[in-house]
């Protein structure tokens, strides 16, 4: 922990299956660069199809094993649909429904462009076809997205920023409304039957929990613009960001949760001790 103030930090998984390298790595972090007593977890189990309460489970276990403590009780993301309710109803204003399937979505993408298609931190590049349908003739099975232009004129900004501890730190990181729009989109903020999105919850949990420094990998780095966005939206505090390296495999690619030589629980039943299982990671 850097200083003398105090620092609430977290460790989100997703219980969708084991936690790998990359994950003891990521939480080991977290808990590392959270004061003492402040660091909390929480489980990010909106996705209700993927989610299983065997991997919780585990993550428990293996974040103890791991020597971590944190503070009680955890947060569910599944238990907080009310939340994620209001803070949609917030951003009404600047919402819209949409009903394009993917291949929708590449048709209308791909008619003027050849070659890959426009893609940022939340997928393809929305066209837009939706925009400007009113959220009173919802579908139940539409999603729903965030008409961006129309948030960013709201706000009267014209750029983002956000400050990261190690990547320049003491330095703004800075996004104008332009790459924001060409780069990032009308981004989903309630996905289909699931009644949020990975960006809506995290924003409203971050804040709900009091985190002042959100530790995660530097793949999701770019999402990070879409939550400063978010955050100016609801009113919410931007909590300072730590994008810490990847963990990657002998061949250099990025570890995932199919890979199960690499799970915490392999390492633990070859006898690997916690404290070899940290030098492994360089923690
Ligand atoms: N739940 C996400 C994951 O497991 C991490 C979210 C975050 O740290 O913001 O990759």
């Amino acid at each position: 922990m850097a200083g003398d103030t105090v620092r609430r930090g977290r460790f989100a998984p997703s219980p969708t299956g084991l936690l790998h390298l990359g994950h003891a790595y990521a939480a080991l972090v977290a808990a590392r660069e959270a004061s003492e007593g402040q660091f909390l977890l929480r489980i990010e189990d909106i996705d209700r199809d993927r989610c299983k309460t065997e991997f919780e489970a585990a993550i428990y276990e293996d974040l103890a094993w791991l020597g971590l403590e944190w503070q009680r009780p955890v947060m569910r993301q599944s238990e907080r649909m009310e939340a994620y309710r209001a803070a949609l109803a917030q951003l009404a204003p600047f919402s819209y429904p949409c009903r394009c399937r993917r291949g929708d979505i590449r048709a209308a993408l791909s008619a003027p462009q050849e070659g890959a298609l426009p893609a940022g931190p939340d997928g393809l590049i929305y066209p837009g076809t939706c925009r400007g349908r009113h959220l009173s003739k919802a579908a139940p099975d539409d999603v729903i997205r965030l008409d961006t232009a129309r948030a960013f004129d709201a706000l009267g900004l014209d750029r983002l920023s956000f400050r990261d501890e190690t990547i320049m730190p003491g330095h703004d990181h800075s996004l104008t409304r332009d790459e924001f729009l060409d780069g990032i989109g009308d981004v989903i903020l309630s996905r289909r039957g699931m009644g949020t999105s990975y960006h809506l919850a995290v924003v409203v949990d971050d804040a709900a929990q009091g985190i002042d420094i959100v530790t995660r990998g530097k793949d999701l780095f770019d999402s990070t613009w879409i939550h400063t966005l978010l955050q100016k939206l609801l009113k919410l505090p931007t909590p300072l960001y730590h994008h810490h390296r990847l963990i990657r495999d002998d061949t250099g690619k990025r570890l995932a949760k199919r890979d199960d030589a690499r799970t915490i629980r392999h390492y633990r039943d070859e006898g690997t001790s916690p404290a070899d299982l940290r030098r492994l990671v360089g923690f």
